[in-house]
């Protein structure tokens, strides 16, 4: 992989530019490059036809000197310790810029989870549990969630593979979980929801106006398919074209937001829907739209594509959507860019109320979440604009100088650097 598509040297990149601008000494920097805690484990799953598979895993705990660790676990096949790092990096950045009581960590396996059976899902993900085990995670430890391709199912049986380690069922050691099983009401739709109300702020400090802006969004997992459904009926965001890993659809009169989701429910894939024009991915990032939501994978806004990008708003729900070289396109080109760790907190936010129920037992109605919600979105919006007209940066850079600031200050307090 080249320096410049690895998410980790881009990680590490991103930190190196803020580090400069906030001064620190090096040993502080030198400890924030890296991850505090990390395991690779290698594990087998009995198949269903009886054959055994072994499959390799990683936990990152990037950073917890604000709280315990807290991030995803994704299965994919791609899955590297680098896309890991640079992941759990990201979240120790995402927990920070929310003023979360919380560190940054992150979790993988190298699969294709939709080769598998729900049977060997399941036994897949117990077994993650079991290699990874109740050395690394835990309330006061590190707190994973779902994140690509893992949904509020695994981390019932992941929650209840713990409890089969520990002697007692302690929900609040995962989040994201199925609300009969301590889940929190809002969090299936947290990540497009905190988006939107991030969007809805910038669009305020610019003077845009969001009813009927043209919108595209890539990917159609948790973040894309509820960004489409919301952006329409938060903000009257007009989508004109969705995808998936499949392919992309366009119709520049809009897409109706049940009908495609009820397509891809039936088909497998948004691709085909009657009434739009496929095209590919590619060509659904430089299209001529108002606001460009990038909502699957890391590194696909690139100095490739960048100056053909035409929107004037991205909204990054993917983590790590755009290299450090296309943000600087970005800028000089005036596009305005809501970073990823800003962008798509939501998830991880209402992940922490998640946790918050858990602890007092006490469970929350859906406004409460909202409402909640949108003062922390809003309130880290408030806090990046202001650091970005302060030194006269990015958002991006000026999401990390809020961000590492803040780990920064719990470290020297706490005696580390
Ligand atoms: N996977 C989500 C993210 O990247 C949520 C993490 C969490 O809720 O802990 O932010």
């Amino acid at each position: 992989m080249s320096a410049h598509l690895n998410p980790f040297a881009m990680a590490q990149a991103q930190l190196d530019e803020a580090a400069r601008y906030l001064h620190l000494d090096p040993a502080t920097h030198e400890f924030l490059r890296w991850p505090k805690k990390e395991v690779q484990v290698t594990f087998s799953v009995r198949m269903d036809d009886g054959s055994v598979r072994v499959f390799r895993g990683f936990r990152v705990q990037y950073n917890d000197a604000r709280g315990p660790a807290k991030g995803g676990i994704r299965f994919h096949p791609e899955e590297t310790i680098d896309t890991v790092r640079a992941l759990a990096a990201w979240m120790t950045w995402k927990t920070a810029v929310m003023n979360l009581p919380l560190g940054g960590g992150k979790g993988g396996v190298i699969v294709d989870p939709r080769e598998l059976s729900p049977y060997e899902l399941e036994r897949l993900s117990r077994a993650y549990v079991r290699a990874v085990g109740a050395e690394m995670f835990g309330l006061r430890k590190d707190v994973p969630a779902p994140d690509v391709y893992t949904n509020a199912q695994i981390m019932a049986w992941m929650m209840d593979e713990y409890a089969t380690i520990v002697g007692h069922t302690e929900f609040g050691m995962i989040t994201g979980k199925p609300i009969p099983l301590g889940g929190s009401l809002g969090r299936n739709d947290a990540t497009a929801r905190g988006g939107m109300y991030v969007l809805r702020e910038a669009a305020r400090t610019l003077g845009l106006e969001l009813q009927g802006a043209t919108t595209a969004i890539q990917g159609y997992g948790n973040a894309g398919h509820f960004a489409h459904s919301l952006g329409q009926k938060l903000l009257g965001l007009k989508v004109v074209a969705v995808s998936d890993s499949k392919g992309a659809i366009y119709n520049p009169e809009g897409l109706d937001p049940q009908a495609v989701y009820r397509h891809k429910r039936e088909t497998g894939s948004v691709v085909d829907f009657p009434g739009a024009e496929n095209i590919t991915n590619a060509e659904l990032l430089t299209l001529p739209v108002d606001v460009l939501i990038p909502a699957a994978l890391e590194g696909v806004l690139t100095e490739d594509n960048a100056d053909q990008v035409k929107a004037k708003i991205i909204l990054e729900l993917a983590n790590g959507p755009t290299t450090p070289e296309a943000d600087r396109i970005f800028h000089e080109r005036g596009i305005y860019v809501l970073p990823d760790f800003l962008a798509n907190a939501g998830g991880v936010t209402v992940s922490y109320f998640e946790m918050v129920q858990n602890a007092y037992n006490y469970y929350w109605d859906a406004e409460t979440v909202y409402e909640r919600l949108d003062r922390k979105m809003t309130e880290a919006y408030r806090a990046v604009h202001a650091a970005a007209e302060e030194h006269g940066v990015h958002n991006r850079l000026a999401a990390y100088i809020v961000a590492v600031a803040r780990v920064v200050e719990a470290m020297k307090l706490r005696g580390w650097v």
